[in-house]
């Protein structure tokens, strides 16, 4: 069964409302074991919507609209399905009940214009809306080969009533239109430390097309997802299904996977840090405090973070190296002398195990061939350790990704230590 989502309104296709609708109702679809092919988003312009009904029609078996279900002039979802299906707009009596009821507990006139909320394409059904005026459209359409139909939802775009109405009457409805029900499920791997075109060329043919169960490759800010979905009856044997192929990613990654789900990487040296005892102080200079931030926010109370400094420009390194500010005119503020002992220092200043700081991000330099490099840098009591990195990404993720090669140093180095 194919699913198309149409979300209708001008604040939409304008950019002044992002569509949350269209997110909230493929996972819903998906708990249901729908796949959502399409998103179609519409301004209210009633030749455009006709359009775009009618092309669902013809694509999706099962069509989820939203929007355009009010009592203004803009609102024309009702006059679009009757249009597509070729029937008339008739007077629903116990939806006008309904809605001038709910005028008259509020003790209001019901204006004449809210009559048009009561007006159904002839042979649909009204989906009842408790907590609002707008009552939705259940309707069958033929449209496409000869004996297809689809059968078309339309709900108010109001998030939190189009949410009631769904899961009252518009799931338990889908559910009864499956032959064989069928659940969806998602598991996430999360990776850092290759780009996503070499993770992919490490993974036999995972993401082939048509593949099953699934795989997608995703990446934000460095840190790449690895999204397995399976279908079948139930959660338990989506999950069963997907086993031996976490069990074959996690085998040709190694440890550039360090964590499922929601974890961050973080979250994933902390556990660690926390399993072997150790404390840790970063000192920041081109992260500003993203480091802290993170690593703060995923601190649990006496977790082993103790702290951090940030320096707000390559001047203020010279308070903080004292004695061996020499370094900086010697090897440049992004060196790796100067990240080394940038990371000693606050090791010793917290009186922590670990030390972690990231260096200055060099000065670009217009019409050099050499791509600017800058370090990340770890202190222990018996060892210090730093990783060379260049800015050749998007300007958006070298803070990102300079605060996860920082993390990712000190977890690679607690592996090797406990593996
Ligand atoms: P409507 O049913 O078109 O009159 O929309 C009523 C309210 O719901 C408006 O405030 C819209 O901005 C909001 N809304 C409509 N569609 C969506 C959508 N797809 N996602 C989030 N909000 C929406
Ligand atoms: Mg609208």
């Amino acid at each position: 069964m194919i699913a198309e989502i149409i979300s209708i309104g001008d604040e939409l296709t304008s950019g002044q409302r992002l569509d949350t609708n269209s997110q909230w109702l493929s996972q819903q679809l998906g708990n249901l074991g729908v796949k959502t092919v399409y998103h179609t988003t519409v301004a209210d312009d009633l030749a455009a919507n006709v359009r775009v009904f009618a092309q669902a029609v013809d694509r999706a078996d099962l069509i989820v609209a939203t929007g355009g279900l009010g009592p203004t002039a803009d609102d024309l979802t009702r006059e679009v399905i009757a249009k597509v299906a070729g029937v008339a707009l008739a007077l629903d009596e116990p939806a006008l009940a309904h809605i001038r009821n709910l005028f008259a507990r509020h003790q209001r006139e019901m204006p004449e214009r809210n009559i048009a909320q009561a007006m159904f394409p002839a042979g649909s059904r009204p989906i009842p809306n408790d907590k609002g005026t707008a009552p939705g459209i259940d309707m069958a359409i033929a449209g496409g080969s000869d004996d297809h139909f689809a059968r078309v939802f339309a709900l108010p775009g109001v998030p939190a009533e189009m949410r009631e109405m769904f899961t009252q009457t518009v799931a338990p409805a889908i559910l009864l239109m499956q032959p064989a029900p069928q659940v969806i499920r998602h598991r996430r791997i999360k990776c850092f430390g290759v780009g996503e075109s070499q993770l992919e060329s490490m993974l036999p043919d995972l993401i082939a097309r048509g593949r099953d169960p699934s795989v997608g490759i995703t990446v934000h800010a460095a840190t790449i997802t690895l999204r397995v979905t399976a279908t079948a009856r139930t959660s338990e044997e989506c999950f069963a299904l997907m086993e031996p192929t976490i069990a074959t990613i996690r085998q040709c990654l190694g440890d550039l996977v360090f964590g499922e789900e929601d974890d961050e990487l973080e979250h994933a040296l902390l556990r660690m840090l926390c399993v072997q005892g150790k404390s840790l102080g970063t000192l920041e200079c081109a992260t500003q405090g993203l480091l802290a931030e993170w690593l703060a926010e995923a601190n649990g109370p006496a977790g082993p973070y103790r702290g951090g400094q940030i320096l707000a420009s390559p001047p203020m390194l010279l308070g903080i190296l004292g004695e061996h500010a020499g370094l900086i005119e010697e090897f440049g503020p992004s060196s790796r002398e100067v990240a080394l002992k940038l990371a000693e220092s606050m090791r010793s200043f917290l009186k922590v195990d670990y030390g972690l700081a990231v260096g200055p991000f060099p000065l670009e330099k217009n019409g050099e061939n050499q791509p600017a490099t800058y370090h990340v840098a770890l202190a222990s009591s018996d060892f210090t350790k730093a990783f060379p990195s260049t800015l050749v990404s998007h300007r958006s993720i070298w803070k990102p990704r300079a605060a996860k090669q920082a993390l990712n140093l000190l977890r690679l180095h607690l592996l090797r230590q406990n593996p």
